[in-house]
């Protein structure tokens, strides 16, 4: 295999996607390369929610924003079905209430509407009756990632980009990519390696302090009723970044250590959105190694349905299929290094990559150009 490029990218997942979107772009003769058949890490195992509020203020925030417009500008073109859009946010409680009012009257909450109690009755179908209220978000879209990442890959394959699957990079070099089948060569190389935290660069990702973030999922069968847009609860408010600020989140964080520590302790928090076929993608929880346990306790998907059962009237949610995902995680948020000349490396080192990587694929793009920054950034 001899074969050159003007850039290359290591990895089909959704950040590698990505770059290849932003390459292609530019007018750059882009190969992506994977040691799979086909994608079948984080960015298919996720929940296609693309989260804009609740996002960390600053460059986290306006990456979602833009990498939101990006996908809507996507769909079409590349038949990516848009299930729903927007966010209702909900509080089970008054303390989560008062966090959502805090930040609907920040800059943060610029677009959304706070509703309390019977408005939101009115507001959409499914919400467990006694709920102290909701912030409902427009900002939001979701994809079924499964599905999605698949059609883009098939699309941008149709635009020119070549894929090379199976094909396992061993060493990046300026201009150089040895794989296990032969040397490429591309004067630009983006390593987005996802999980793989010891083949390239094992060294900058140590440096970094990134370790792996192990989440149950579950799909549940059709409820009955449409979900108008994506379901998160109090939980969310105390891990998403976005609502740190809030004056009146400690007082919650309190509530929820004494009435849900071992939610806490798992890193639980609610989402749950909603496929064509009715059925919802359920999560999630949070665990930390460097290498985990293939297994999947059942006291843990019991908590995450407890707090579903919670929040939207569903007594027994029946669950249809059960998986475990892992995303890289580190003090960063996400980042992007040049181990050398010509050579970037960009992980998302946290839950956002479905909903940031076109943007910072924009900021790589432009770094390895010499281009100016792109206008979200
Ligand atoms: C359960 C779960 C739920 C999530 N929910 C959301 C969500 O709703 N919204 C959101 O924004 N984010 C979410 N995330 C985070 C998001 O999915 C990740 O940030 C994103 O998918 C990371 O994409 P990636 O391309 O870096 O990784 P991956 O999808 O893992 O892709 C990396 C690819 O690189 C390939 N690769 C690695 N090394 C090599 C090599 N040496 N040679 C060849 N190929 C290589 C791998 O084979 C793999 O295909 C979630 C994550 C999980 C696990």
């Amino acid at each position: 295999m001899t074969d050159s490029f003007d850039c290359i990218v290591v990895g089909a997942g959704i950040v590698g996607l990505a770059h290849a979107l932003a390459a292609h772009r530019a007018g750059l003769r882009t190969a992506v390369l994977d040691r799979d058949a086909r994608a079948a890490g984080a960015s298919i195992r996720n929940f296609g929610f693309v989260t804009v509020t609740g996002q960390q203020e600053g460059i986290t925030w306006r990456r979602a924003r833009r990498s939101r417009d990006v996908w809507a500008e996507l769909a079409g073109p590349a038949g990516i079905a848009i299930h729903q859009r927007g966010l209702s946010m909900v509080a089970r409680r008054p303390e989560a209430l008062a966090v959502l009012e805090e930040f609907a009257d920040s800059a943060m909450g610029d677009g959304c509407r706070v509703l309390r109690g019977a408005e939101l009755a009115e507001h959409g179908e499914g919400f467990r009756q006694g709920l102290a209220g909701a912030l409902w978000s427009p900002h939001e879209l979701r994809v079924e990632s499964r599905y999605a990442v698949g059609q883009l890959t098939q699309w941008l394959a149709a635009q020119g980009v070549r894929f090379l699957p199976r094909t396992v990079v061993l060493g990046v070099e300026s201009g150089r990519v040895t794989t296990a089948s032969g040397v490429l060569r591309a004067d630009h190389v983006v390593v987005c390696p996802g999980t793989d935290l010891v083949t390239l660069y094992p060294e900058v990702i140590a440096r970094r302090q990134v370790t792996l973030c192990k989440l149950h999922m579950l799909r549940v069968a059709d409820p009955g009723f449409t979900l108008n847009a994506a379901i998160m609860s109090d939980l969310g408010l105390v891990r998403y970044l976005g609502y740190a600020n809030c004056p009146s989140l400690p007082a919650l964080r309190a509530v929820l250590e004494d009435e849900q520590s071992e939610w806490l302790a798992d890193g639980i928090h609610l989402i749950a959105v909603q496929g064509a076929d009715g059925s919802l993608v359920v999560g999630d929880s949070h665990h930390y190694a460097d290498t985990h346990d293939p297994f999947q306790p059942r006291a843990v998907d019991d908590r995450i349905l407890a707090e579903l059962s919670a929040t939207l009237a569903i007594d027994a949610p029946e669950v249809t299929e059960r998986w475990i995902g892992v995303y890289p995680s580190g003090p960063d948020v996400a980042f992007m290094e040049a181990p050398a000349p010509g050579v970037r490396l960009v992980m998302v080192t946290s839950g956002t990559g479905a909903s940031t990587s076109f943007a910072l694929a924009e900021e790589t793009l432009a770094d390895l150009l010499n281009l100016a920054p792109p206008p979200h950034a």
